[in-house]
């Protein structure tokens, strides 16, 4: 029987992925499926509940999925695939929207905030994005969901409504747990280590995007905000300099303790230089593998389809009993 844990993970195309979404996210996704049975997706419509610009969403959809190969995740060993491709999680969502109540949906935060953020285009889709998240997750019967705090939310209703479909008829959906990024590896923009680096920062000048080249990328990290006094250490009352010693960490494979020995008496400036070199030194070999699937779409397309006919398999087992607890009739 196999034991392995199913995780399920989605990452949205509206913003270029950053460093951000590489420590605390792609990193450790390529890790998970060693030991477990990983889904993948590019979350192509959770994307248009914001202003989306087509020709953007098209190009960051093939990005997102050649970045997903080029840092290590392996379609043999896991689902990779675009959201888009596989209609039952709109069936699916559907269906979930009528198990959840309208004073839930309007209790999330992140709804409240976007909507706040964006007075023009409060959308139908922005309020049920949960739900979609729901279905997602529960399409899979995922065990696991790696998420960052800001979805945290979204993960207990999905948890709600599983536990009240299951409750309804009959035990329907896996409940899924998430896995918190333990290791706290959070990262902050270059500009203002007091905010966090996001893919949609106005600070773009303190976002460092996985496909920058090395000049720019050297450059951001020269201009990088450090703190008061000389010393270089990872400390509450440091910020600036706490986050360039993850990033070194990270990138290094060095811990912080051991980063924070090397630079003892370096400059500033050498520090972030060599943060700088820590990073592009990583990020090379994987934007070599991008240039050369970027170039030839047929790659990633195969395994676009590829990816979505597993995906749709495991999904169907799922819709079809959903579909059948709550009376629809199956087409014969
Ligand atoms: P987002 O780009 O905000 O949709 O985030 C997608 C994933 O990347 C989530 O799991 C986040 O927790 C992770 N992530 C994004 N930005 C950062 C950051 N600055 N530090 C750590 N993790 C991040």
């Amino acid at each position: 029987m196999n034991e392995n844990k199913t995780v399920y993970s989605a990452l949205k195309p509206t913003g270029d992925l950053q460093l951000g979404n590489y420590i605390g996210a792609l990193n450790n996704m390529v890790k998970l499926q060693e030991e477990n049975d990983c889904i993948y997706t590019v979350a192509d419509m959770h994307s248009i509940t914001v202003d989306c610009v087509p020709q953007d969403l098209r190009r960051r959809t093939y990005d997102f999925m050649a970045l997903f190969l080029a840092i290590g995740l392996d379609p043999d060993k896991s689902i990779l695939f675009v959201q888009s491709h596989v209609p039952q999680h709109a069936e699916l969502a559907w269906v979930l929207n009528c198990y959840t109540q309208f004073g839930e949906a309007r209790r999330m935060t992140q709804f409240k905030d976007k909507s706040a953020k964006n007075p023009e285009n409060v959308n139908v889709g922005l309020f049920a994005y949960p739900t979609l998240m729901a279905a997602d997750i529960l399409l899979y019967q995922a065990d696991r969901v790696p998420i960052g705090k800001d979805q945290k939310q979204h993960l207990e209703l999905a948890r709600t409504i599983a536990e009240r479909f299951n409750n309804r008829y009959s035990p329907t959906f896996v409940v899924p747990e998430g896995i918190f990024n333990t290791h706290g590896a959070k990262i902050q923009n270059l500009l203002d280590p007091s905010s966090k680096m996001g893919k949609t920062d106005d600070n773009q000048q303190g976002v460092v995007f996985l496909l920058d080249d090395e000049d720019t990328i050297m450059r951001k990290f020269k201009r990088a905000v450090t703190d008061c006094g000389s010393e270089i250490v990872a400390r509450a009352d440091k910020p600036g300099i706490s986050n360039l010693l993850t990033i070194y960490s990270v990138m290094s494979g060095h811990t912080v303790k051991e980063a924070e020995k090397h630079f003892q008496g370096a400059s500033y400036a050498s520090f972030k230089e060599e943060v700088g070199q820590a990073v592009v030194a990583k990020l090379a070999p994987i934007q070599a593998v991008y240039k050369q699937l970027i170039a030839d779409k047929s790659t990633l397309e195969k395994v676009m389809k590829e990816g979505a006919q597993k995906a749709s398999y495991l999904a169907n087992k799922t819709l079809s009993k959903v579909y059948r607890k709550v009376g629809f009739v199956q087409p014969k």
